[in-house]
């Protein structure tokens, strides 16, 4: 019998055992264990990866979204567009701040970010827009930072899921994800592309001035020690997951390459099934398949989700209910949204185990068993 897991992070680490144990150990020898050498290493090294002037480390990806909408020195009240089919985190810091979450709705297809309904949901208060690139897509990122640019709005990206994507602008220029905004945000929770063996996060900007501010915010409001000059919090990054990072850093492309294959797999192995949409690959985009998200019909989501559970392999809902219908944002108006979209997606998508070290019988014995089980349950 296989042990499937939606993430095996265990196979992942016994890999790169010897080099994680040794940064570890020198974290453990030095006991530098806040804002130690690696700390700092870790930021310039995933700045040159990424192409990016500034890398800010931080506690983890809520608070650098929070971190980041505080650095815009916004106003209670004041609009962040965004969507609601994402992690709770990317708006919950905006309820946080008492600033008001305005959703738009996603593309059925990319998941991501409705550009004509951003465009309608533009007020003279709009004060941020945090598309999210999710599931390793990159939210189409041109237009709607020319949209942006011609309201003067600050954009956020919310990285969290595609750190190691690309996109490709129209001229045939590639960047990393997390470099195109005013900012960018990501978090190295463990089952991240990138992920530390604890909590981690980080933002990214090219701009000198809000970098400044991102890392005085995170460190309680101070440049000089003891002397705060604004409200912030205390978002660190541990010596010791930096000094994991540093390591995993070296591997990320590698790991992309590896999602990417499993994703592949997956494609083939569903081309012909009737019911099965298979993830839609934007051209634009370098997908990096944080999430492996199918869309499915004429089958009961439920019973198929048991039916691979007897089978023993795992199947997630991401997410079984959008931002916008969750009790936390009754305050906010969510529940007056009409998002066709989202509501659709909600009750159709079904994710898959994917992750780096999968081998082709596993890959085999999941997608067999999900065609069959598709099929049998199929109306
Ligand atoms: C994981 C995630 C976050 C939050 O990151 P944490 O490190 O868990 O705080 C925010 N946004 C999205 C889209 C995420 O997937």
């Amino acid at each position: 019998m296989y042990n499937i897991q939606m993430v095996d992070l265990k196979r992942q680490y016994e890999k790169i055992k010897p080099e994680i144990d040794a940064a570890i150990q020198n974290v453990l020898n030095t006991t530098a264990f806040i804002g130690g050498p690696d700390v700092k290493a870790f930021g310039d090294e995933l700045a040159q990866y990424l192409g990016v002037k500034h890398v800010i480390p931080c506690a983890n990806g809520t608070d650098a979204l929070q971190i980041g909408l505080m650095a815009l020195g916004l106003k209670p009240g004041d609009e962040v567009i965004t969507t609601s089919f994402t992690y709770m985190a990317t708006v919950e810091v905006v309820a946080l701040l008492r600033l008001q979450p305005v959703f738009v709705d996603v593309d059925a297809d990319t998941f991501t970010m409705n550009l004509e309904a951003v465009r309608k949901a533009i007020t003279p208060k709009t004060k941020a827009i945090i598309p999210v690139h999710l599931y390793g897509q990159s939210a189409n990122m041109e237009p709607l930072l020319a949209l942006a640019k011609e309201h003067n709005i600050p954009v956020i990206e919310d990285n969290a899921q595609a750190i190691g994507g690309s996109y490709t602008f129209s001229d045939g220029k590639t960047v990393k994800n997390g470099t195109m905004a005013t900012m960018a945000t990501t978090s190295f929770f463990p089952s991240k592309n990138l992920g530390c063996y604890g909590d981690g996060g980080a933002m990214f900007t090219n701009d000198d001035a809000l970098a400044e501010k991102l890392r005085m915010i995170a460190n309680h409001g101070q440049k000089v020690r003891y002397y705060h000059e604004m409200v912030g919090c205390n978002s660190r990054l541990d010596s010791i997951q930096a000094a994991i990072l540093r390591i995993k850093l070296k591997h990320l492309d590698e790991y992309c390459s590896a999602r990417r294959a499993v994703a592949d797999y997956y494609d083939n192995a569903f081309k012909d099934n009737p019911n099965i949409t298979t993830p839609y690959r934007a051209p634009y985009s370098y997908h990096v398949f944080h999430q492996y998200t199918l869309k499915i019909k004429n089958v009961n989501r439920d019973e198929l989700q048991k039916m691979m559970a007897d089978k023993k392999i795992p199947t997630m809902l991401y997410y079984p209910v959008p931002c916008h219908k969750q009790n936390m944002m009754k305050e906010f108006g969510g529940a007056d949204y009409h998002l066709p979209v989202t509501d659709m997606l909600q009750d159709c998508v079904i994710s898959l185990p994917i992750h780096t070290e999968f081998t082709t019988d596993e890959l085999s014995y999941i997608a067999t068993n999900f065609n069959e089980a598709i099929n049998q349950l199929a109306k």
